[in-house]
């Protein structure tokens, strides 16, 4: 039998004769000791190279290792995590046309792309849309019952992507400009567009899911932000807040309002709470197309053109923050977050402009229509 050489115990210079088991299955060569009582000496130093091997940071934790944009200067707190492998939707579903474009463009959005063109639908259309619509509910509700403390991003995503194939629908940001999830999941300081990821939820997160189906021909849109575990006042109180700027927003949705006076309504509310209104990202027209006009600001003085008509279907989707309005984009291109790293929430629902006023076709069907965070306000 040959010689295992000496202890690799720092100091001792007996020959060795057992070699660390832990070592042998992750194969890591080496790692020699000459007794039990060398080895367990020796462990608090040893077991790192454990977690090295597993890629892990020394405190067996896999987050602060990965940081694929080392340059790059982070506003908050929140850290990318990898992603898992990007998810099929089987042929037999009907496919938008950026789903199979090599860069993801929606050719079909970009050919209407400045005509300005606000589209009536007709009776077709709008039932397309409510069906659309109502299934976008049904998978935000799926997403609802998973986000919690040690949840990953991308198993809201994966249940996401699940939901929608069971309902017969393509979930829209999947390829759209490249986009490489089934929906965005913007947690904390993230504004919106966040891609889920192998980071799991913490208690007092705050996570945004924003959900898009394509059914038959029709996109139906809507997001809301979820607590995670226990969230503070502050936080709590920034989405109560948020959500009721949507709510204003959409009482003011009638034939012959101007789209340029919701960002009014929608930043007087925020900033008397002494939040602000995100600008870079605007409400969209959506039926057949994902986003296409009207473009609809949420903040005051902005210069949104077109009246609102009967038969008119848009988002609207404030995102207000707790300190600034100004944004940036990670090096993914995607995730937006707050320039201060201060949080931000949002929500979103899709509408239907009708004779009176409007509806809204992704409005929760329990509780009277509540977000999903005020079953947990108590
Ligand atoms: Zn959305
Ligand atoms: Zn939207």
């Amino acid at each position: 039998m040959a010689s295992l050489g000496h202890c690799e115990s720092p100091g001792c210079t007996n020959s060795a004769k057992l070699q660390c088991p832990t070592c042998i299955k992750l194969g890591i060569p080496g790692s020699f000791f000459c007794s039990q009582e060398c080895f367990k000496s020796n462990w608090k130093s040893h077991k790192i190279i454990h977690s090295l091997a597993k890629g892990e940071n020394v405190d067996g934790r896999k987050d602060d290792l990965y940081n694929p944009w080392p340059h790059y200067s982070f506003t908050g707190k929140l850290r990318p995590f990898p992603l898992s492998a990007k998810r099929v939707v089987p042929v037999s579903i009907e496919r938008p046309d950026y789903a199979d474009h090599p860069q993801g463009y929606p050719l079909s959005e970009q050919a209407v792309k400045g005509s300005g063109l606000i589209k009536v639908l007709d009776d077709e259309e709008i039932e397309g849309m409510h069906v659309a619509c109502k299934l976008g509910r049904e998978v935000i509700d799926e997403a609802a019952r998973v986000c919690d403390v040690g949840v990953t991003t991308d198993e809201i995503d994966r249940v996401v992507h699940e939901a929608c194939l069971e309902r017969d629908c393509y979930p829209s940001p999947l390829n759209y400009y490249e986009f490489p999830k089934s929906c965005c999941t913007s947690v904390n300081e993230v504004i919106c567009h966040g891609i889920p990821d192998q980071r799991p939820l913490k208690d007092g997160d705050l996570c945004n899911v924003d959900i898009t189906v394509y059914h038959k021909g029709f996109h139906g849109d809507l997001n809301e932000t979820f607590f995670v575990g226990n969230v503070s006042d502050k936080h709590k109180n920034l989405v109560k807040v948020t959500h009721e700027c949507l709510m204003k927003a959409i009482e003011i949705v009638k034939p012959g309002e101007k789209y340029r006076e919701i960002g009014n309504v929608i930043q007087k509310h925020a900033q008397a709470h002494g939040y602000s209104v995100v600008r870079s990202y605007c409400g969209h027209g959506i039926h057949r197309l994902f986003h296409t006009a009207p473009n609809v600001p949420h903040y005051a003085k902005n210069r949104a053109v077109g009246v609102m008509k009967a038969g008119h279907s848009f988002t609207i989707e404030p995102m207000i923050s707790e300190g600034t309005w100004r944004d940036e984009v990670w090096p993914d291109k995607w995730t937006a977050v707050t320039a201060d790293g201060m949080w931000s929430a949002q929500f979103e629902q899709t509408l239907l402009v009708n004779e009176t006023g409007c509806e809204i076709m992704t409005r929760r069907r329990e509780r009277d229509g509540q977000p999903h965070f005020m079953d947990k306000m108590g």
